[in-house]
């Protein structure tokens, strides 16, 4: 139950929204995240407890791995029963990414984890980082009965929330940078701020948080395109440790039925790796057996990603083979929604 104003934690990992012009060179880098709450007295209005904490050194995202997902996860762990809400700074690069894992990883979750950034940074005029953080703030306290109205993590950009796990980043100059093409917005700010109670997650609060930590990031995608050669296809997949590979297909998950290809699948099915089926299309699902560019890879037992984006599929993937499942029970997890990732 809240106690009156509700405790956020602000975690800064790097990005943008806490960047300054390096004099010199005039390209963009990490400044020291004190500087970044001084830049925002607003923050001060708003009704809630706010305290921070930092990574060591912030990064720019496009540094991000797993091993910062995993320190990202560990202050939430640290710091759950003591805050009612997290906000996450986080460069836009691959936010998506990280907010996708970490909906894996923070297995019951019950509390909101809100991961925002900017495609300005904090101290320009025209920045996009002020609305951007100040709302991620208030949905994060946002409270229902006593409880947190949003119990899942989620990603607040440019007026709109979503479930972070079905987000992408589309464009690198608007400020609308991110979209999410198979479920709808969860909130819209504006003059007023638009909940869709109905599409929010709704976890069992009975069960305690638990943070998975084992990923296992043996994995690779590859993307088709018309005139992708048997050598490249055979090389990624001969790779050594290859536990799985995100075949990145076409429209409702088709590819060619060149035998070479099917054959090379084969046989590494066989030897064990997944082989997942993602559509390169922002939108729509994969739907083996709809075309016969497509009957060929159920047959031979890939794994339909569904509507997943290809982030998700990757952290769903992460998270999947570091719990060291059997064949069938891996097949079974990967085709159904944990949480919320897909239709
Ligand atoms: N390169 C930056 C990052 O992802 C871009 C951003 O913050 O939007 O860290």
């Amino acid at each position: 139950m809240f106690k009156g104003k509700a405790n956020i934690l602000l975690i800064y990992t790097g990005g943008t929204i806490g960047m300054i012009k390096d004099f010199k060179t005039g390209a963009l880098k990490a400044f020291d995240f004190k500087t970044l709450l001084e830049k925002i007295p607003e923050l001060k209005l708003i009704d809630c407890n706010i305290a921070t904490v930092s990574l060591e050194r912030p990064i720019d995202s496009s540094n991000m791995s797993p091993e910062y997902w995993i320190q990202i996860a560990e202050i939430i762990e640290s710091k759950y029963d003591a805050f009612d809400g997290f906000v996450v700074l986080h460069g836009s690069d691959t936010m998506s990414y990280t907010a996708s894992a970490l909906s894996f990883m923070l297995e019951n979750l019950s509390k909101p984890v809100i991961f925002t950034g900017s495609q300005l940074p904090i101290g320009d005029l025209r920045t996009d980082a002020k609305e951007n953080l100040i709302t991620s703030i208030q949905v994060a306290s946002l409270q229902q009965d006593g409880l947190p109205m949003v119990k899942e993590v989620c990603l607040y950009f440019e007026y709109k929330l979503y479930r972070a796990n079905r987000t992408t980043k589309l464009n690198a100059e608007h400020f609308q940078a991110f979209a999410s093409f198979n479920y709808p917005e969860l909130a819209e700010s504006g003059v007023h701020l638009k909940i869709n109670q109905s599409h929010l997650l709704q976890p069992d609060r009975d069960k305690t948080l638990s943070v998975f930590k084992n990923l296992d990031a043996n994995i690779t995608i590859i993307k088709l395109f018309p005139g992708i050669t048997e050598t490249v296809i055979r090389s990624v997949l001969g790779t050594k440790n290859i536990k799985a590979v995100i075949l990145e297909t076409y429209g409702s998950g088709n590819c060619t039925t060149e035998s070479w290809f099917l054959d090379i699948l084969k046989t590494y099915i066989n030897k064990g790796v997944f082989i997942i089926n993602i559509t390169q299309c922002l939108g729509g699902r994969v739907m083996m057996g709809q075309y016969e560019t497509s009957s060929a890879l159920e047959k031979l037992g890939i794994i339909s990603g569904k509507d997943m984006t290809t982030e998700a599929a990757v952290g769903k993937l992460m998270y999947l083979l570091g719990k060291n499942i059997s064949t069938n029970s891996f097949l079974r997890e990967y085709e159904r929604p944990l949480r919320g990732e897909l239709s």
